[in-house]
């Protein structure tokens, strides 16, 4: 994963401590892991999101340490992938051995009847027919044997297949999904948005975004605490997927911010369908489920653009979704603006 060389690695080094000392983040292994990361500027998503919190002068908790960690470094790692593809090969390799030994039994099988059908043309007699039938009798075990040793290893790879593919859902889910709102994380988005792009050029369709943020969500967490407010961000989550269709593609973009891609949508059904976003999400009053405590009202503020094969590049498409959520916050927010 990291190529660097112990002089660019230990470079690194000194670049990093301080910047951890001055925003005060533990330097300890997964941390540093983030802060390697940002230092060697190749992965965008973080080194965006850390340079935005330096920005707004954002605390480096543990908690956010730890949703950097989550949402940027956990992905399949080659040794991971190593494992399933080995495993799911050697499952390959098991069945093929029994079958080509049961290919070869069954050569055997049919070449013994056919010296017992010759036998029993030329020598006629109770001796060979005994002997003939017996050994028929008994090659015949042998391959209804080797037939049930064949279903049973059919029956236990396939148990192991099923398991395999439980187990690679599950990392698969783990590096693609944010854990507090099941939807997509950052990398997940972000190598959606370059597919969906390269989708839109090849077919000449539409493709529009959305960029979605929490208006005033830091009171939220001010008034009634974290907890509360990581569940307003699932509820927020929720009705944002359920408006979407199948092949909509919605991720949690940051801390309180959202991201919609809409393959084959122009933009007055994506300006529809943000509409229905904020309006719905505008509609109804939070509560606390324990409590019933009225969490009231909340709205988002939404940019929506449309991408233009000509002259858009991934960055440029992005920050056109930002600068309209900008404008929408600009214009007093609860509302949506497309650029
Ligand atoms: P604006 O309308 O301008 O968007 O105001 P805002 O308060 O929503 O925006 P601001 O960026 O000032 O604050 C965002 C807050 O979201 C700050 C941060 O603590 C909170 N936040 C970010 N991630 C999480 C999270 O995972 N859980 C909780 N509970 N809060 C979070
Ligand atoms: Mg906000
Ligand atoms: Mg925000």
């Amino acid at each position: 994963m990291y190529k660097e060389t112990i002089e660019q690695a230990s470079e690194y080094l000194r670049l990093i401590l301080p910047l951890m000392t001055k925003y005060k983040v533990p330097p300890h292994p997964t941390n540093y892991a983030v802060w390697y990361e940002y230092a060697t500027k190749k992965n965008k998503a973080l080194t965006d999101e850390i340079d935005q919190k330096i920005n707004r002068m954002e605390n480096f908790t543990e908690e956010v340490n730890h949703k950097l960690y989550q949402h940027h470094l956990i992905t399949l790692t080659p040794k991971q992938t190593n494992k399933i593809r080995d495993k799911l090969q050697s499952i390959f390799n098991e069945l093929l051995n029994t079958l080509s030994n049961k290919d070869g039994e069954y050569l055997s099988y049919t070449t013994i009847l056919e010296e017992a059908a010759e036998n029993l043309v030329e020598n006629l007699n109770p001796t060979v027919l005994r002997k003939t039938i017996i050994q028929i009798l008994d090659e015949t075990q042998h391959i209804k044997n080797s037939n049930n040793e064949l279903k049973r290893q059919l029956e236990l790879a396939s148990k192991e297949l099923i398991v395999l593919r439980t187990e690679f859902e599950r990392v698969k889910n783990e590096a693609t999904k944010d854990p507090l709102t099941n939807l997509f994380n950052r990398k997940a988005f972000d190598d959606a948005l370059s597919l969906a792009i390269k989708a839109a050029q090849q077919t000449q369709s539409n493709l529009s975004l959305l960029m979605i943020d929490i208006d005033h969500f830091k009171k939220i967490n001010d008034s009634f605490g974290h907890l509360i407010g990581d569940e307003v961000l699932k509820v927020v989550a929720a009705i944002i997927k359920k408006n979407t269709k199948t092949n909509d593609i919605t991720a949690r973009y940051g801390g309180e911010e959202f991201a919609v891609i809409l393959p084959s949508t122009d933009i007055n059904q994506a300006i529809l369908f943000a509409e229905t976003v904020r309006q719905r999400l505008n509609a109804q009053e939070i509560k606390r489920k324990s409590t019933m405590d009225n969490i009231g009202k909340i709205s988002v503020s939404i940019g929506v653009t449309k991408f233009n094969a000509n002259t858009d590049s991934i960055d440029s498409f992005i920050r056109r979704a930002d600068n309209a959520l900008y404008e929408a916050k600009q214009a007093g927010r609860n509302k949506v603006i497309e650029k």
